[in-house]
């Protein structure tokens, strides 16, 4: 029987590679051009560094974890998220003693036991950003202002940028009460998943996709309504620095991110090419996440891009895949040493030369060369090399020179590259 991929898990084929790249390198230019450095991290961590981090009543924790027990009795978990591993390589290495600031992102798979369905995986990739050590309000734009700019030079349109303010430790919990209340009297309405989230996490109930839950939950309190003097001052300048930035925003009080760990600033980014799993990116400020995980305490914030769904949002006039420059049609069995020799030069100069192995009749080669879109065919022939000589024929325009086999690289090269 045929061994097919897990359900979720995806082949990222060739032809779709070349859009990874591309999203891959802007990431990593945008990203250092604003003082970021990479850090790379394992896939597979304890699995109490989520459950301690992420939150115990959060969905992520409570059904979506890829987790089992090693041969030595220990419980691990393929990461979920990115920001937890971060923090905890942060603390382990105690990258604040050398400066208490560390910008830093990461680009990888993550897994979740998620219900596959278009634009939702249960291994997906991320691109993590994560500034660890401020506090001050500045940041909370820098970071938003950096993934705007990162998301045009992608070439993103039809963008809506909300955000929201959830709080913090102190103010937070009344909110919380006052909401249960509020849902408390329509838990009839509520699907049995949320009559739970009820008890464990009430906010979560806004996330709920069921709708008598979104309908229980339309007129409910609003978070941004309870938040104390401190984090409406620091909400106020978040908006004023994103103000000051010319970015234009939406406030959602109803954004309130899955995760437990987040405080203050959350943001989402929508496209409304999507459907709809419309959030491509989402983040936001996690000052209670270092508390849960050691001893040492840092504020946070950071968002989470998902490529799988930047990549289906890349501008369709654009072209990613790598063609090749050359392809060699070789006539004769006796040219072939030639050939061979000819192409591993130009591979040395970086040129993307093809080949036909199988010395196939000339009509063949170059029904194959168009195939693969090659721009220029090669066509060497006994004859033709024996008097020092090669034809050369642009694919495009199909028109066709005789070139010298004498300095042929320097020709190609100055043709092709
Ligand atoms: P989160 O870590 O849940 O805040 O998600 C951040 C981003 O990752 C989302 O906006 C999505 O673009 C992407 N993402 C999250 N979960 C999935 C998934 N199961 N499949 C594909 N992309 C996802």
């Amino acid at each position: 029987m045929e061994i097919k991929a897990i359900r979720g898990f995806n082949d990222i084929l060739p032809d779709e590679v070349g859009k990874w790249h591309f999203v891959e390198e802007t990431a990593r230019e945008v990203f250092e051009g604003f003082g970021f450095s990479e850090i790379r991290i394992p896939i597979l961590e304890r699995t109490e560094l989520f459950s301690r981090g992420i939150g115990e009543a959060t969905d992520i924790v409570e059904k979506e974890m890829y987790t089992f027990t090693d041969r030595s009795g220990n419980s691990l978990t393929l990461r979920p998220e990115a920001t937890a591993s971060m923090a905890r390589a942060y603390l382990e290495h105690q990258l604040y003693t050398f400066d208490p600031v560390a910008k830093l992102y990461c680009i990888g798979p993550m897994f979740r036991y998620e219900r596959p369905q278009k634009g939702r995986y249960r291994q997906f990739y991320q691109i993590d950003v994560e500034v660890f050590g401020v506090e001050n309000p500045m940041v909370d734009a820098e970071v938003i202002v950096m993934l705007i700019h990162f998301l045009r030079r992608v070439g993103l349109e039809k963008l809506e940028l909300q955000i929201n303010s959830l709080g913090c430790r102190d103010c937070r919990p009344r909110y919380r009460e006052e909401l249960k209340k509020f849902l408390k009297q329509k838990a009839f309405q509520l699907c049995e998943d949320c009559q739970r989230r009820l008890e464990t996490n009430p906010l979560r109930i806004f996330d709920c996709k069921v709708e008598t839950c979104q309908e229980a939950i339309a007129d409910a309190p609003k978070v941004n309504d309870f938040i104390c003097p401190e984090c409406q001052k620091h909400f106020d300048k978040v908006r004023e620095y994103l103000e000051a930035a010319g970015l234009a925003y939406i406030l959602n009080p109803r954004m309130v991110r899955g995760l437990d760990y987040y405080t203050r600033t959350a943001f989402e980014v929508v496209s409304y090419q999507l459907g709809s799993q419309n959030a491509v990116t989402g983040g936001g400020r996690y000052d209670n996440l270092f508390g849960e995980l050691g001893d040492f305490d840092s504020p946070g914030i950071g968002f989470a891009i998902g490529i799988e769904r930047l990549v289906s949002l890349l501008p369709k006039d654009r072209e990613f895949v790598q063609y090749p420059h050359l392809f060699i049609a070789a006539l004769g069995v006796e040219t072939l040493i030639e050939v061979y020799q000819i192409i591993n030069q130009l591979h040395l100069e970086g040129i993307r030369a093809e080949l036909d192995y199988e010395g196939k009749s000339l009509k063949s080669q170059m029904r194959r060369a168009d195939k693969l879109k090659a721009r220029y065919v090669l066509i060497l022939g006994e004859n033709e090399l024996k008097q020092g000589k090669a034809v050369l024929r642009n694919m495009e325009t199909k028109s066709q020179e005789e070139i010298s086999m004498e300095g042929l690289i320097d020709i190609l090269r100055k043709k092709l590259l």
